[in-house]
């Protein structure tokens, strides 16, 4: 295996020629690196910027975020996914305030004991916010290693971050850990793509990576085929009542957990059956009018979906609500899973 020592200095001047000018990088305070690190799981980095800026408006500290309703939460990151993220995001900030009086602790096993806090972000904050030697391996830096190491096992085993995590902590200057955490997310985000060639001709680590060598960079990383992703087809109700949306009331369990949903039915249901279907909620449609079908793939679920347009009166089914358009814009937080059939609404 090449050695990857002396890796760090191509890599580090490199990087701070073409380090893009992003709104954490200039804070640089735990919290910011902390939130953006979290948003950066979601989303590409150009995606994340007005989120976290928003964000970081809204809510500037860990005091901010404890005390901050679940609604107004999911707002700031409707659009984002993953929800769980920023009730997880908050759950923290509650334990920061309760234990830490606040602040993030400057050590990598007590953030690691932070929830919603993994390897990855413990190692990001720990290096980039406190200067601690520590690894942070995503997706990205496995990939960047796999290849650098030519490496042929399986990259999605435990086995496989373990030995990454060790090549990283033998080529990791210990005065400049942040900054060369950070290179490697720069260097698999721009140079060592994960989708088509690499650009190895302008990579500041092109002498030292095994795979180049063998004339082979995409054969790495090594993973098994993937399943395919589970199927669940869905009607949804674009319902109207006294010129406002129905919707339901978040449940506590569930994907889409702490959101507002449109009303659905599971299965594809003509509008006979649509129209049965609601009755037996107490609801009569006054038009139902179909909507085109629309499609949402979430990590491991595909939602197929059909839809109706309609218009109903009299007294809703418990759990439901009605939200006005600036409501929906401004205080609802509905899945993006839902768009398509909320932009119809919006509309019609
Ligand atoms: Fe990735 Fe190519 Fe650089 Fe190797 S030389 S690390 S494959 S970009």
């Amino acid at each position: 295996m090449t050695s990857l020592y002396g890796m760090s200095a191509p890599l580090l001047s490199w990087y701070r020629q073409v380090a893009r000018d992003l709104p954490w990088r200039k804070d640089g305070s735990p919290y910011a690196v902390w939130i953006s690190e979290i948003m950066l799981q979601q989303t590409r980095v150009e995606a994340v910027k007005p989120y976290y800026t928003r964000f970081l408006n809204a809510l500037p500290d860990p005091a901010a975020l404890a005390a901050c309703p679940d609604d107004v939460l999911y707002k700031l990151w409707q659009g984002l996914g993953y929800y769980r993220r920023a009730a997880g995001l908050k759950k923290c900030a509650i334990r920061l305030m309760e234990e830490y009086g606040g602040q993030l602790p400057a050590n990598y096993e007590q953030l690691l004991d932070l929830p919603g806090i993994g390897p990855y972000t413990a190692g990001a904050i720990a290096s980039i916010a406190f200067g601690l030697p520590v690894p942070a391996v995503d997706g990205n830096v496995l990939r960047v290693f796999s290849r650098l190491a030519a490496y042929g096992e399986d990259i999605t085993l435990p086995a496989a971050k373990k030995v990454v995590d060790e090549l990283v902590r033998q080529a990791m200057p210990k005065d400049a850990p942040g900054d060369f955490n950070q290179a490697l997310m720069e260097l698999g985000a721009t140079v060592c793509l994960p989708k088509g060639e690499p650009k190895c001709l302008v990579c500041p680590v092109q002498a030292f990576c095994q795979a180049k060598e063998n004339g082979c960079p995409t054969a790495y990383p090594v993973r098994p085929e993937k399943k395919p992703k589970k199927l669940e087809r869905y009607t949804l109700f674009v319902l109207t009542s006294l010129n406002q949306l129905c919707l339901v009331k978040p449940k506590a369990d569930g994907l889409l957990q702490g959101l507002y949903a449109l009303p659905s039915a599971s299965g594809h249901l003509n509008r006979k059956d649509a129209e049965t279907y609601l009755h037996t909620l107490g609801i009569t449609a006054h038009t139902l009018t179909p909507l085109p079908p629309a499609r949402h793939i979430f990590t491991h679920i595909r939602w197929e979906m059909v839809g109706y347009l309609g218009q109903i009166s009299g007294p809703l089914p418990k759990g439901w609500a009605l939200a006005s358009r600036d409501a929906l814009d401004h205080r609802y937080a509905v899945p993006s899973a839902y768009a398509r059939y909320v932009d119809h609404w919006k509309e019609r």
